[in-house]
């Protein structure tokens, strides 16, 4: 069965149903999200929405836990600060009953699901060889799925204990090895930071994971950004993919 994997939606949902439309031409039946489903973008509400009406299986990122309360904005800059508080005030009663019962990471039949890595599944950055070293060290999965870095990147554990990781292109496949193991990230639906504006998300069939970019509407989501009062540089960044 094949199942879209993606990240960091964040309350974009023009490119998320761009995503959602290319994943069930993918053929995709099951949909996995491994957190930031709000913060940042114009309609929380309605991405929330699409994700029970798929009856996603979702995971809470650190911009859905301050949405709700129960991750300290202190630790956020001031942009994400304002979209967050922005956030809880606009969120429906459904919305955040629906953002309060994710858990921050979960075991599936597919992986583990974290947003930012096994060590620290909520607010680690995995961005090095040597801090996706540690999560391999802390369990004994042969893939675990991530997010929070905004990039798609793949770390790579040989049966040795040497690891790598790359960034992944469109297109890419990355066919399980017998032996090795591996930590996937989906990069960004609703806020790619990879200098490439495209939403991207992973395809999943339990043996390879296939990189995918699909173009949204922008345009639509940065004016929506600038109506709803939140700052410009949420609306700036999504034209140049950063
Ligand atoms: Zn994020």
């Amino acid at each position: 069965m094949r199942v879209a994997v993606v990240s960091d939606i964040h309350s974009n949902v023009e490119a998320l149903d761009a995503v959602l439309a290319a994943a069930d031409e993918a053929g995709c039946e099951r949909l996995i999200v491994l957190g930031d489903i709000v913060g940042y973008g114009p309609d929380p509400d309605a991405v929330i929405e699409r994700l029970r009406e798929r009856d996603a299986v979702a995971i809470a990122g650190n911009h859905d836990l301050a949405a709700v309360g129960v991750f300290d904005v202190q630790w956020f800059n001031e942009v994400a600060t304002i979209a967050i508080a922005w956030t809880s005030e606009v969120l429906s009663a459904e919305g955040t009953a629906y953002l309060s019962t994710l858990q921050p990471t979960r075991t599936t039949a597919d992986g583990v699901l974290v947003h930012g890595s096994v060590r620290d599944p909520v607010a680690e950055y995995l961005l090095s060889a040597d801090d996706a070293g540690a999560s391999f060290d802390l369990g004994d999965f042969v893939v675990a799925f991530f997010g929070h870095t905004h990039l798609p990147t793949v770390f790579r554990r040989r049966p040795d204990g040497f690891v790598n990781g790359w960034v992944m292109t469109e297109g890419e496949a990355i066919a399980l090895v017998p032996g090795e193991r591996y930590m996937l990230n989906p990069g960004s639906v609703g806020q790619p930071r990879d200098r490439d504006p495209r939403a991207s998300f992973l395809v999943w069939d339990g043996e390879r994971a296939i990189g995918h970019r699909v173009p949204y509407e922008v345009e639509r989501t940065a004016s929506k950004i600038r109506d709803a009062g939140l700052p410009e540089w949420l609306a700036l960044r999504l034209f140049a993919g950063q």
